[in-house]
């Protein structure tokens, strides 16, 4: 049996407290008429707003808690230009007019991202100083360097770091190779929601929150969006609410699987510890299976994000394993004192691409961005507003029919042995890492 989402607490105060304000928002009162109504306030909602309000189409948006409250407010921050599919899937997988779109869209997703925090002033600890993908075996290695080629082959700021420069740019002697691609950059997640929101606003979007939409019917060529004591009437719907999906569309919830992602804050570490972590500011991830990442906040908090426990009511944080691999990591840190743990949900789809549907005529969603969504949900959102105006040919990922997982109710079961294979490989791996580190 499938457990149900749970989540009481709203995005870490880490990230709240460095955001700007909301917009002003209205509660929904009695029954509204929109051109387009979309549910679901995190980038993908969002920025849907903001490019459809931005050309000048009224667009209401609709969220159940407040701006930012999903995975949007709680991400670990990192925009980052690829798919978890390399270049090659991505071309087999899409064929290569499509498989080539998709890859140079992805690719300026990070462009689209500061682009819109520069256009709009959004305030969010914006720093493009680069992402580190650091290869935690051999074959993580080889991956590494066949991508970099890939991108050097295109002229993008990528390139293998080795030996002494590599431990200099991690401030670890743990790994041997990584690789640096400046096209990446790292945000305070819940601020960029904020002031995406904000931009929408100012462009003449209306946002309500606190306003859970409890079913969507067709009536007269028109969508009625039921929100209890409420209701609006849309001439197109966009169905934004990724790994939160609840009933609103038979099938939708059952297409994606949400999985739990974590992240974890210390107490800001001293002057002269915090300048030896990732002294250029880039983020940290590696190529294991479980996905982990490190990245220095702007007032010196060390920020993790960690892996499991995958699915269930919200844990209570789990410093134990993250402890132990920030300190093998960075062994000059001592004793850690961590501060806040968090955790959020993320949707995966079984190949690891996202997806784009038209599900009746005038009802769109975008979702299923596989924990890789700042940049890719920001992507979907232009994408999901040029499909609103009639422009089908604008959007990278194509529309596909709606593919409901026979097994959705005994995923977590599935995955959770998944995960404890990989979690032991993992750790095979970087036993044989260490020692000939
Ligand atoms: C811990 C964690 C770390 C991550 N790290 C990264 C990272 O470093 N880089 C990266 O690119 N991505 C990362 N991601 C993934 C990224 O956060 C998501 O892909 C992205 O935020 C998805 O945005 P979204 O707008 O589609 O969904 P969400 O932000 O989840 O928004 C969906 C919204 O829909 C609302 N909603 C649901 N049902 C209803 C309803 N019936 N009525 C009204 N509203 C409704 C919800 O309240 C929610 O606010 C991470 C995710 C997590 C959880």
């Amino acid at each position: 049996m499938y457990e149900p989402l749970s989540d009481t607490a709203g995005p870490p105060a880490v990230y709240v407290n460095g955001a700007p304000p909301p917009p002003a928002t209205q509660p929904l009162d009695g029954h509204r008429q929109v051109a387009v109504a979309v549910i679901g306030a995190g980038f993908t909602g969002l920025s849907t707003g903001l490019h459809l309000a931005s050309s000048g189409i009224e667009v209401a948006v609709l969220e159940a808690n407040e701006i930012g409250w999903g995975a949007s407010g709680r991400a670990f921050g990192q925009v980052v230009p690829y798919l978890k599919p390399g270049e090659d899937a991505i071309i087999r997988h899409y064929g290569s007019e499509r498989g080539e779109r998709i890859i140079d869209a992805v690719a300026a997703g990070p462009d689209l991202v500061f682009e819109l925090i520069s256009r709009h002033g959004i305030e969010c600890w914006a720093m493009r100083s680069g992402l580190i993908f650091a290869a935690h075996s051999p074959s993580g290695q080889r991956d590494l360097e066949r991508r970099t080629a890939f991108w050097q082959r295109c002229d993008a700021p990528v390139e293998m770091l080795e030996g002494a420069r590599c431990a200099e740019t991690i401030g670890s002697s743990l790994y041997r190779a990584a690789s640096l691609d400046r096209r990446g950059g790292n945000i305070n997640p819940f601020a960029y929601a904020r002031g995406l929101a904000n931009a929408a606003v100012a462009a003449g979007a209306a946002i309500h929150t606190n306003a859970k939409v409890r079913g969507l019917a067709r009536r007269d060529g028109r969508w009625v969006v039921d929100v209890g004591n409420a209701s609006v009437a849309a001439d197109a719907v966009v169905l934004a609410t990724n790994a939160y999906t609840g009933d609103l569309w038979p099938g939708l919830r059952e297409s994606v699987i949400p999985m739990r992602g974590h992240g974890f804050v210390t107490e800001p570490l001293s002057d002269n510890l915090r300048h030896t972590i990732l002294p250029e500011r880039q983020s940290l991830t590696d190529t294991r299976r479980l996905y982990s990442g490190v990245r220095m906040l702007p007032d010196g908090r060390l920020h993790a994000s960690a892996h499991g426990p995958s699915f269930g009511a919200e844990p209570r944080p789990d410093w134990r394993r993250v402890d132990a691999r920030i300190r093998r990591l960075y062994p000059q840190l001592g004793a850690l004192r961590w501060q806040q743990g968090w955790s959020g949900w993320v949707a995966m789809t079984t190949d690891h691409f996202p997806r784009l549907h038209e599900l009746a005529p005038g009802l769109f969603a975008g979702l299923g961005y596989n924990g890789r969504g700042i940049a890719a949900a920001t992507m979907m959102g232009r994408d999901l507003a040029a499909l609103v105006r009639g422009a089908r040919d604008e959007t990278a990922f194509p529309l596909t029919p709606l593919r409901p997982l026979g097994w959705h109710r005994v995923a977590p079961t599935l995955i959770r042995g998944l995960v404890q294979t990989y979690r032991v490989r993992d750790v095979i791996d970087e036993v044989r890492l260490r020692r000939t580190a």
